[in-house]
């Protein structure tokens, strides 16, 4: 039998998980689609068994190699900011990290395309999301800032780490009617979110607030250069 949920986090019940999805209502998330994926799926299981009781909490988390979990409510801004753009059906994803927004990406009915510059992080998000046998997932590992051209054109493209604003973006790897989200550091402490619809030549920002991510890197770490957790 498939064994989903690991023996120390059995205590970890759905209320917890209804608790997280109320707390985002009143954070301002009315789309119930999002909402109601967040609500689906255990949280939990993409930190470590030590953190796993802090997986609901609205914080981000570390996931081993200097790199976070995304905040609650951010997986969750950004996920309802793409879906109000429209049908959403080929997206790629920049920095799979624990995979967990790559599973509600998934779940949302989408084809997910994500990259991941670490071997080790690609390697467990493959592992569980595996495990979870949830369809339409694609993973590579690289570096996410050439995009997936051969995947390409993809309705949406969206970074999880903070793009600097010299980065060429991907709009060539999108549809004409697509879109990229991304955070931009812009050399700044403070990021921003941006929203960029693309209609083929031009793409016209839209800027949704503040946010906060761990940087996009060149290159790749391999699993014998490992640090941290
Ligand atoms: N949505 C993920 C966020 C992970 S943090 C989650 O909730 O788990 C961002 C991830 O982007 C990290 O795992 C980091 O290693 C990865 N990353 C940073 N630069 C990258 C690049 N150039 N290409 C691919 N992945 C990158």
């Amino acid at each position: 039998m498939l064994r989903l949920v690991k023996p120390e986090v059995g205590m970890i019940s759905p209320r917890t998980r209804e608790r997280m999805v109320a707390s985002l209502r009143a954070a301002g998330i009315d789309d119930d689609r999002v909402l109601a994926a967040m609500l689906a799926l255990p949280r939990h299981l993409f930190v470590a068994e030590a953190l796993a009781s802090r997986a609901y909490e609205p914080v981000s988390l570390p996931i081993g190699w200097g790199q976070t979990i995304s905040q609650p409510l951010m997986v969750a801004r950004m996920l309802a900011a793409l879906l109000a753009t429209g049908p959403v059906q080929r997206v790629l994803e920049i920095g799979t990290g624990s995979g967990y927004q790559t599973a509600l990406l998934a779940n949302l009915g989408m084809e997910v395309f994500s990259i991941e510059r670490v071997e080790g992080l690609h390697r467990a998000a493959a592992e569980l999301l595996q495990r979870l046998a949830i369809p339409r997932i694609h993973l590579r590992l690289g570096d996410g800032s050439q995009g997936w051209a051969d995947a390409a054109p993809f309705d949406a493209v969206v970074f999880t780490a903070a793009v600097p604003c010299a980065l060429p973006p991907l709009f060539h790897q999108l549809r004409p009617g697509g879109c990229l989200l991304s955070p931009e550091a812009d050399g700044r402490e403070e990021q921003r979110l941006k929203l960029y619809r693309w209609d083929g030549q031009q793409a016209q920002e839209e800027d949704l607030g503040e946010c906060r991510f761990v940087p996009l890197l060149p290159g790749t770490v391999s699993q014998k250069d490992r640090i941290g957790v």
